[in-house]
């Protein structure tokens, strides 16, 4: 079959395509209805199927594989390795489910999992599933008030979190941290059950409050919780995602179509074979961790890897290691990891057999060739780079080696996914663009499976996010995007002010919040700027209240460090800024409207652009000046 004859039926016969992938999953009741798209641009896959996510990942495949491991985990932070065979995670799951049941975890309730990546964060996260009920599972380096933010929205009934993470060899305590947001939520959960490490000795409890899980887990060693059959729309999970705004959305996945699409997605995206391992990098707190650490391998019948510790650590072999230990066959990981790896020794990559592996994917943020290249030579395995969003939940673009392998080309994500309907969009015009002419990309509705049903609670701000760009009703990605000649698509960054860290999406607006509650600031903007190792970083703009607190260099420098500390304690080290300037202004429209696209141009010697509403022309010199002043 060619890629171009697949695509097209996906979209020329949307529901005859869906109807058959239907088939790779276990339904408990069959879909009376492939798709009902009677509410634009809201649909509903799979209407009237009754399905459930901890059926599919574990339960099903216990005829066929039960002594087959389905999750390794292995910390090189703590030594420890587990491996869990399908038959003992389902017997862990159901602990995890009969200790969440009786804290009376039901059918549409919300659990927030802040945990570092450990066994128990997974099985917390098929135990939730289980009962029908909804996890949102926080990223561990974000701080207490980006965590009270998501508990206050999703309001959840219970929180699971850990004594303590571990980086670099150093515990980094979670729970005091999880004190702090249930004490600024509004809506904080009745408990709080903790998986103790004893990594964090000082670990405060609250009593009545606060649970334990080991002791929690002896009183439920043999139990067995049937599964909770639910409606194929309601919804599995909710992920918190950066957006425009200060309040980040909560992305709202479905049971059904998400199932269907991952399972979809490990055949022909991923060229994977049940019984086989998937090893991928990322972590349980963003989207890739949630659909190809857990969901898409474990449906997919195949060992999935959960690695705790960095990838230099031990030294930087530890990745193929692991590779070489477990037979790895689908490695999915991000640029900015393999640019880690190649400022090191590349004797590493040739201590180990790394016969097993077939592919290596890439997803996250722009791949640059030499990177690609430099990584394609050291494996000699095909290396798949593939674009996709939180919102998505697997790839919009890509290459399909389970269909046809197109050949590559460098700093390309390849083309269409099967399901998605992907045009480029001149902004102005809102028609379509030429070849080679940038433009929007967006997705024409109805959306396919796996991708955002919602955004919780909030259908209104669903529609204004992403389908209010264009007169026509088109879901906007929000990135700009090329497409050649040959239709290999390219991906040219962020058309909002959404940036992107190491793979990571950040919202300048949440960062300038953070600065903002420094009491010294008077006014802030925050910008992207590249940066060769982690694509973007983030650098602030502000002015002071009184600029006589930088008149000298010592003064400067401690408030600058002081700023960083802020953005930290508010949103964790994952949003740390590379450099706070000070200016006496900031560049902004006669408007009031701050002028964020210049101020990044000139923070990157770049030409400013467009200046005619700029008010003060002296403040283009403050920012060059003070970008200047750093040597940066
Ligand atoms: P997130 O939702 O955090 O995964 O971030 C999604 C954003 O990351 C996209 O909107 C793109 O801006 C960027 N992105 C993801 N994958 C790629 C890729 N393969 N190439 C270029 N940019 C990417």
């Amino acid at each position: 079959m060619t890629y171009e004859s697949f695509h097209r039926r996906s979209i020329d016969d949307a529901e005859g395509f869906w109807a058959e992938q239907a088939e790779l999953i276990h339904w408990h009741q069959r879909p009376q209805q492939i798709l009902d798209y009677s509410r634009p641009p809201l649909r509903k896959w799979f209407v009237g199927g009754e399905t459930n996510l901890c059926y599919n990942a574990v339960d099903r495949h216990l005829a066929t594989r039960a002594d087959q491991p389905a999750l390794v985990y292995l910390s090189t932070e703590t030594g420890e390795t587990r491996s869990y065979s399908f038959a003992e995670l389902h017997r862990e799951v159901n602990r995890a489910a009969a200790i969440l049941a009786a804290l009376g975890v039901g059918k549409g309730d919300r659990v927030v999992i802040y945990m570092p990546m450990i066994a128990e964060a997974i099985v917390a996260m098929l135990a939730c599933a289980r009962l029908g009920a909804v996890h949102s599972v926080v990223f561990g380096g974000f701080a207490a008030h980006n965590l009270a933010v998501r508990i206050d929205d999703a309001q959840p009934k219970l929180l699971i979190t850990a004594d303590a993470g571990m980086r670099n060899g150093k515990p980094v305590p979670y729970k005091h941290l999880v004190d702090e947001a249930c004490r600024v939520a509004k809506h904080p959960p009745a408990h709080v059950l903790i998986v103790d490490r004893g990594l964090d000795q000082a670990m405060p409890r609250t009593p009545g409050r606060d649970l334990d899980y080991a002791a929690l887990r002896a009183q439920h060693l043999d139990a067995e919780v049937p599964v909770t059959w639910v409606e194929s729309n309601a919804p599995s999970y909710i992920l918190y995602t950066s957006g425009t705004t200060g309040t980040p959305k909560g992305v709202q996945r479905d049971t059904g179509g998400y199932c269907v699409a991952l399972a979809a997605s490990m055949k022909y995206v991923y060229d994977a074979r049940p019984g086989e391992t998937m090893f991928t990098t990322s972590d349980i707190g963003w989207v890739v961790g949630h659909s190809y650490i857990v969901y898409g391998p474990l449906i997919h019948g195949m060992t999935t890897i959960c690695y705790e510790g960095l990838p230099t650590r031990p030294d930087a072999g530890i990745w193929w290691k692991i590779v070489e230990e477990y037979k790895v066959t689908t490695m999915f990981s991000s640029p900015t990891a393999v640019r880690v790896l190649k400022k090191q020794d590349p004797e590493y990559l040739r201590q180990y057999d790394l016969s097993s592996l077939r592919y290596l994917f890439l997803a996250g943020e722009p791949l640059d060739e030499p990177t690609s290249r430099w990584i394609s030579d050291a494996l000699g395995v095909p290396v798949v780079d593939h674009y996709w969003q939180t919102e998505t939940g697997w790839a919009m673009l890509t290459y399909l080696p389970g269909v046809e392998l197109k050949p590559n080309r460098f700093g390309s994500p390849g083309f269409p996914n099967y399901g998605f309907n992907i045009r480029v969009i001149n902004e102005a015009t809102g028609a379509d663009a030429a070849p080679n002419e940038k433009g929007v990309l967006v997705v024409v509705p109805p959306l396919p499976p796996g991708c955002l049903s919602t955004v919780w609670g909030n259908d209104d701000r669903f529609v204004k996010s992403y389908f209010s760009q264009f007169k026509e009703l088109l879901y906007t990605s929000s990135d700009w995007a090329v497409r050649d000649d040959d239709g290999y698509f390219f991906i040219l960054g962020r058309t909002d002010d959404v940036i992107n860290v190491a793979g990571h999406r950040l919202g300048t607006r949440e960062i300038e919040e953070a600065v903002q509650a420094h009491a010294a600031v008077a006014e802030v903007a925050v910008v992207g700027i590249a940066d060769p190792l982690k694509g973007q970083e983030a650098v602030v703009f502000a002015t002071l209240k009184d600029p006589n607190l930088v008149a000298e260099e010592a003064g400067r420098a401690r408030l600058e460090k002081e700023v960083l500390a802020k953005v930290v304690e508010l949103l964790g080290p994952v949003a740390r800024p590379k450099h706070a300037y000070f200016v006496n202004a900031l560049p902004k429209t006669r408007s009031g409207k701050l002028l964020r696209r210049s101020i990044q141009a000139l923070a990157e010697g770049r030409d400013p652009g467009d200046l005619s509403t700029l008010d003060d022309p002296n403040s283009l010199e403050e920012v060059r000046r003070a970008v200047g002043s750093t040597g940066h």
